[in-house]
């Protein structure tokens, strides 16, 4: 009801936005996936990262990935709705295919970190933003080591990092624990 709600409010009937944060290993990832395959009229927004490409992860499908000089050019040329710094990487959302979207009357589903998405919240008041939480940091660290995807010195990172991400859970509409 809240959403049919939200729909109501918003002007020309657009697109509904979405956002989903959580620290690094809480699952994100995996319920975006099936909630897209449940749902496959919500579009995915594919963010722009200067992270290095991890095994498995597919340009243009996970991330478009691209060099620091490239992002900065973006940046400078008002390319992104919104960008941040995550774990030594910048992150940054395109602006232009998510009005597009909106516009066309299609939903969309961003995955972005909580700063961004306090930058989404000023710009799309609207915006409908989900947190994750791991059922206990412990978990978090079995995911973490468990996905064997990411080195044990950036491991040490994300989990050192997750407090100071989860401390902004209140601020979002909803809070899942994912166990
Ligand atoms: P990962 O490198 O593990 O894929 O993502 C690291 C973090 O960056 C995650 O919290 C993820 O949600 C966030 N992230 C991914 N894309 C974006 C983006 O476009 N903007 C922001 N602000 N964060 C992002």
């Amino acid at each position: 009801r809240t959403l049919r709600m939200k729909r109501m409010d918003t002007p020309q009937s657009k697109g509904l936005l979405f956002l989903v944060s959580a620290p690094s290993g809480a699952g994100k990832s995996s319920l975006v996936r099936a909630l897209l395959a449940a749902d496959p009229a919500i579009r995915l927004s594919i963010s722009y990262t200067t992270r290095g490409i991890r095994p498995g992860e597919v340009n243009g499908r996970d991330y478009n990935f691209i060099s620091i000089e490239e992002f900065e050019a973006k940046k400078a040329q008002g390319e992104f709705l919104e960008w941040a710094f995550v774990h030594g990487n910048y992150y940054g959302t395109s602006k232009t295919w998510i009005e597009a979207e909106l516009a066309a009357g299609r939903d969309v589903m961003l995955e972005i970190d909580w700063q961004g998405a306090f930058q989404v919240k000023k710009i799309f008041p609207e915006v409908v933003s989900t947190f994750i939480l791991p059922p206990s940091i412990d978990v978090l660290k079995q995911r973490l080591v468990g996905r064997g995807t990411d080195a044990p010195e950036v491991i040490a990172k994300r989990l050192s990092g997750a407090g100071a991400e989860i401390i902004h859970a209140p601020q979002f509409d909803y809070v899942i624990i994912n166990r």
